[in-house]
């Protein structure tokens, strides 16, 4: 390293004494390098029979998951190059919320397949431009595989839902689960977008995951303000009130230069005669309950309690607009403002106990366009892993409703397409067949590490898998359970045609970006940093790094 150093001194003279600098083949090697390891950590998690990992932090708090992403945003990565190939699960996440490991997985077989050409002495613009090539290949066979799934065909909506919990801490109940989930999203469905945020989740320690319900409502952490007020209100119109039913501070701040006892005694006065405004104003427009997003002033509760009213405060803001969409009121923010054309309604406003909390449910709504989930697990860990678990098969119905096209899963779709692949890269000729073929053996990694994880011999799986899809079977599977190849669909294992689609781009992207890096010029000292005492320095450093990375994509290119 030294000696590189000495070497380069002098183009490097615009760079600091700590800066370090990798170039050319020691620079590719240790990104590939870096870029698999993400993907090796994940791999042994992959499919229904895939194990799971127990994170600590350095709090000692412990997250045991199977969850691609969740795994690589709690593992501290900081080298750049990996944190490209973490980036890809991230990406995978918010498109369509599944099929995070497989993308990490197939971005460092892609990584891999290239390190043995790049030995080879092709050069990595080749590569480059020959993984791109495939990868639209691989998007058209794939949309021409891809079966259209009506929005009102329960039964395959059901199915995806499942698919993505299985091998979850979810697994014993997910076809009750799966239930639950398609009924969520198609009831928060707008007519242009589905946003899965409407879908909120409650986490109950205690009982057994199959007593999880779905309450086509909102509920809301709180309870009722005074004692005095309703337990429960049944047909109530309800009034969304981000403000406080409060005298407003400065007022109260006079009172202090109050020194005559009867003018002390005119302010109180005053100040009840406003709040009792206030309540009359709810009391007029016919609200019989009323969500606060601010305080309610002891007195006010008072008279609200005295008229019956149901009156919840600092509810969160978040809160609001849910009930807002479930009730279909308006959340108003001036208190004057607020008419009866403002009010939501609700069948049924009541206090109940979930899991030893109370908490306000909402329910029994027109149309609730906003859900809540109820999960309940044995332990926090189960929930917390059953709720990753839910995530995703949101995720994956949402995505399904949207495009209407779906695949088989199980290994079939990248065993048909490194089949299709590698016919294509006889067209493409040159150097670049050699990539091509590279990648249609990248995507095989999918189909061998799902056997690999169910204890199967991979090589075995794999032959059958290329015979089945040679002989026509476009959806020829690996059952991970009794290790046979059998037709996934109609297995009813399916995955939406995105998960699929997103997962190789985003893979092939960041493939192709780490192998065009042929220097890395990093502000800090990039292979000790893991060790530095100074914690501080090493988000900065990596950051600098990372952006440096950036910049060297594009001169990659230009040599
Ligand atoms: P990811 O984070 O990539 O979604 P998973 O651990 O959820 O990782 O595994 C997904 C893979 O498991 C997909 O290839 C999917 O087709 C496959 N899979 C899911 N259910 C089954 C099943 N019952 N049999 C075989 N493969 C399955
Ligand atoms: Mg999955």
């Amino acid at each position: 390293m030294a000696q590189r150093q000495r070497m380069g001194n002098q183009p490097m003279i615009v760079l600091s004494e700590e800066s370090q600098r990798t170039s050319g083949k020691d620079a590719q090697t240790m990104n590939i390098t870096a870029g698999k390891a993400v993907a090796e950590s994940v791999r042994t998690t992959l499919g229904p029979k895939g194990m799971d990992k127990m994170l600590v932090d350095s709090g000692g708090s412990v997250v045991v998951t199977n969850d691609g992403v969740t795994i690589l945003k709690e593992m501290d990565i900081d080298h750049p190059a990996a944190n490209m190939i973490v980036e890809v699960s991230e990406t995978q996440e918010e498109e369509v919320g599944d099929g995070t490991t497989s993308a990490v997985v197939v971005a460092g077989e892609l990584l891999d397949q290239a390190e043995e050409l790049l030995d080879q002495d092709i050069h990595a613009t080749t590569l480059a431009q020959g993984f791109r090539q495939a990868a639209e290949q691989a998007k058209e066979i794939l949309d021409e595989q891809a079966i259209e799934v009506s929005t009102d065909d329960h039964e395959t909506l059901t199915q995806i839902a499942s698919t993505a919990m299985t091998g979850k801490g979810a697994e014993s109940a997910k076809d009750r689960l799966a239930e639950l989930v398609v009924d969520a999203v198609i009831a928060v469905a707008d007519d242009d977008d589905i946003d899965t945020d409407n879908v909120s989740v409650e986490k109950v320690v205690g009982g057994s995951i199959d007593e999880s319900e779905l309450v086509e409502g909102v509920i809301v952490d709180k309870e009722r303000v005074d004692e005095n007020m309703p337990y429960a209100v049944e047909d109530a119109n309800v009034a969304l009130f981000d403000g406080a039913i409060e005298v407003k501070e400065t007022e109260i701040d006079a009172e202090v230069n109050v020194t005559d006892p009867d003018q002390l005694q005119q302010f109180l006065d005053q100040e009840e005669q406003q709040l009792r405004e206030m309540v009359d104003h709810l009391v007029d427009i016919g609200a019989d309950v009323v969500f606060v997003g601010d305080g309610i002033d002891d007195m006010a509760q008072h008279y609200l309690a005295q008229e019956g009213i149901l009156a919840v405060r600092r509810a969160k803001s978040g809160d609001l607009k849910r009930l807002a969409r479930a009730t279909g009121g308006r959340v108003v923010s001036n208190l004057e403002d607020l008419d009866s054309d403002d009010l939501g309604f609700a069948g049924s406003v009541a206090q109940k106990d979930i899991g030893g909390d109370e908490r306000i449910f909402v329910e029994d709504v027109e149309e609730a366009k906003s859900v809540t989930l109820i999960l309940r697990g044995g332990t926090e860990h189960v929930v917390d892993e059953v709720e990753r678990a839910i995530e995703d098969s949101l995720g994956v119905v949402r995505t399904t409703l949207l495009d209407g096209q779906v695949l088989p899963g199980g290994g079939a779709p990248e065993a048909e397409l490194a089949l299709q692949l590698r016919d294509f890269a006889d067209s493409v000729g040159g150097r670049e067949q050699l990539a091509v073929e590279a990648f249609a053996d990248a995507l095989e990694v999918i189909p061998r590490t799902l056997a690999e994880n169910a204890g199967l011999d991979p090589i075995d799986s794999l032959v059958d898998l290329r015979a089945r899809h040679d002989g026509g079977e476009l959806g020829a599977g690996l059952d991970a359970y009794t290790g046979d190849v059998i037709d996934m669909e109609a297995e009813g294992v399916v995955e939406p045609l995105r998960v699929k689609t997103q997962a190789i781009e985003s893979a092939t992207e960041a493939a192709v970006m780490i192998l065009r890096i042929d220097d890395v010029i990093a502000a800090g000292d990039l292979r000790s940093s893991g060790n530095d005492d100074d914690g501080d320095d090493m988000p900065a450093g990596g950051a600098g790094g990372m952006g440096g990375m950036g910049g060297m994509g594009g001169m990659g290119g230009a040599m």
